[in-house]
């Protein structure tokens, strides 16, 4: 469902992806490893055209997200149908990102019912299922701030949910949390990971990764050096980079 062809992307003249090539089976989980500036950030925000890129292609369903072909050449397409492209793809943060004005349950029907056009009603009764799905039900009136940590971030997950992605990014989810918050927002994951969910996962989390992920793909210096089962990375690396992460995160 997603084909990551030989992406690269400069920032100035430093090349950050040097050619990134990764296919993800729809239902299936990738999490993507690699220590600090490897560039996970980077690709996750390429996937879901936050930046353009230089070379190869992106392709969703068979779909550019951010272009279209015309004869032998893209041309980016208009802002408008990129977010109407982009809302297929759901995206969590290290940092939460709620609106601090709203309560969860308005966090988690805005874009629905702005974007879908969805009846007050039915978006806010939605955004109760979902709350109910990571937990929440009974926080729904609550604003942000009178949320923990990691009930923000479950809020974060349900509202990404909201819009039905065929795709769920997660960029370190749980790093800015503290670590008795860690357990509840990855097993909201890993719920959705058995529910049959397509997701990228960038984390140092390595017993989720055990526990959730079809394939572990590590990241070093903008390439990809490793893509394989968990079993298979976390007991045979191949790359030497691969050996130093699992050595300080394991
Ligand atoms: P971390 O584990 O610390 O989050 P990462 O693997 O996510 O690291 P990226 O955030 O993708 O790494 O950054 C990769 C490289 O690209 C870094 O050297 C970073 O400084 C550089 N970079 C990222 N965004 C920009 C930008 N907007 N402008 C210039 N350089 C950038
Ligand atoms: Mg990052």
């Amino acid at each position: 469902m997603l084909e990551v062809i030989d992406v690269r992307k400069r920032f100035g003249t430093t090349e950050i992806l040097k050619g990134v090539d990764l296919r993800v089976e729809r239902g299936s989980v990738v999490c993507l490893l690699g220590r600090s500036g490897s560039g996970k950030s980077t690709l996750l925000r390429c996937v879901n055209h936050l930046e353009t890129i230089d070379g190869g292609q992106i392709l969703i369903d068979g779909r550019y997200i951010g272009y279209e072909r015309r004869g032998d050449r893209l041309f980016e397409i208009r802002e408008r149908e990129i977010a109407r492209r982009r809302s297929e793809i759901g995206m969590v943060f290290q940092r939460f990102n709620l609106f601090a004005n709203l309560t969860a349950w308005e966090n988690v029907a805005l874009a629905p019912a702005r974007v879908r056009r969805l009846a007050a009603g039915q978006a806010r009764s939605r955004a109760m299922d979902l709350l109910d799905r990571v937990g929440l039900a009974d926080k729904a009136h609550l604003y942000p701030n009178q949320l923990s940590g990691g009930q923000q971030q479950r809020v974060a997950i349900a509202r990404a949910l909201a819009m039905d992605p065929k795709l769920m990014l997660f960029d370190e989810p749980t790093s800015a949390l503290d670590p008795e918050l860690v357990a509840e927002v990855l097993a909201v994951m890993l719920d959705l990971a058995h529910d049959g969910m397509t997701m990228i996962v960038v984390t140092h989390e390595l017993g989720f990764a055990r526990k959730a992920a079809d394939r572990v793909v590590m990241m070093d210096d903008g390439v990809i050096v490793e893509d394989a089962p968990p079993s298979v990375v976390f007991h045979h690396p191949a790359h030497a980079s691969t050996r130093a992460f699992l050595a300080h995160w394991a």
